[in-house]
């Protein structure tokens, strides 16, 4: 069932999406060549808690039996790490990375989710442009987040977009709905056809994730059980906003 939020739902849904993006904001400041990404989950950690928020992602359980539950704040994957690295001490930020992080805050009960893939120092025009089409993927896809329209017309305008720039989108893991649960229906495939899926309506808060792969469809999972990677080596990036539907265009509710 598609939770459609009420007024005060809302506000509270505001208040822990602009959290994280404060999160993100300080992750912005503090990355560069030498820093780890223990000490850059410490940042936004910190953030975090100074603004009430608990982070969301901490603790979080595994859906398969003896893996342990997600340990940090923050989610850090470097280059071709597509999503849940597992921010470590000896994990060093290096000059040329490009470095997804994705976050979520829990405050008076709401979710905020927030993922961008940032670029550390001198990257290569190649890694640029993945990114570049990754954030610009999410917009194409919101363009079709108004009422009225189906779920499936945001997936089709993010994969066919992603298609034609020559990257492959995942298809392991999707967007979602969010609210009092990190991850509600719907689901968000970052591919499909439109006119399939729930109708969009006025109300809904929806996690809108492109992850793009530079080369072919294809992932693998490391030992630890959350770490996904690339199949082919190549690079992956990320970008995610909570948005909230309303009468007219989406209002992406994790900004400053
Ligand atoms: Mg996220």
């Amino acid at each position: 069932m598609i939770e459609i939020k009420s007024k005060r739902e809302i506000e509270l849904m505001r208040e822990a999406c602009k959290i994280v993006a404060l999160a993100h904001k300080a992750i912005e400041e503090n990355i560069r060549p030498g820093i780890t990404a223990l000490e850059l989950d410490k940042i936004a950690e910190e953030v975090m808690i100074k603004n009430g928020a608990i982070p969301a992602q901490k603790n979080y359980p595994s859906p398969y039996k003896g893996v342990k539950a997600f340990p940090a704040t923050t989610c850090i994957s470097i280059n071709d790490v597509v999503i849940h690295g597992i921010p470590d001490a000896n994990m060093i930020i290096k000059d040329g990375d490009i470095v997804s992080v994705d976050m979520v805050a829990l405050k008076n009960g709401y979710h905020g989710d927030m993922a961008r893939t940032y670029l550390v120092g001198n990257v290569s025009k190649e890694a640029k442009r993945l990114v570049e089409v990754t954030k610009q993927a999410f917009y194409e896809g919101i363009k079709q987040a108004v009422k009225g329209n189906r779920i499936g017309d945001i997936s089709n305008a993010i994969g066919n977009f992603v298609e034609k720039n020559g990257y492959s989108v995942v298809k392991e893991f999707q967007g979602h709905g969010i609210g009092r649960n990190m991850h509600e229906d719907p689901g968000i495939p970052n591919y499909g056809r439109s006119g399939k899926g729930p109708r969009i309506e006025t109300g809904m808060t929806l996690a809108v994730e492109p992850m793009v792969i530079q080369g072919e469809d294809g992932i693998l999972e490391l030992d630890d059980g959350w770490t996904i990677i690339t199949e082919d080596g190549s690079l992956s990036a990320h970008y995610e906003n909570t948005i909230l539907i309303t009468e007219k265009a989406p209002e992406i509710l994790t900004k400053l």
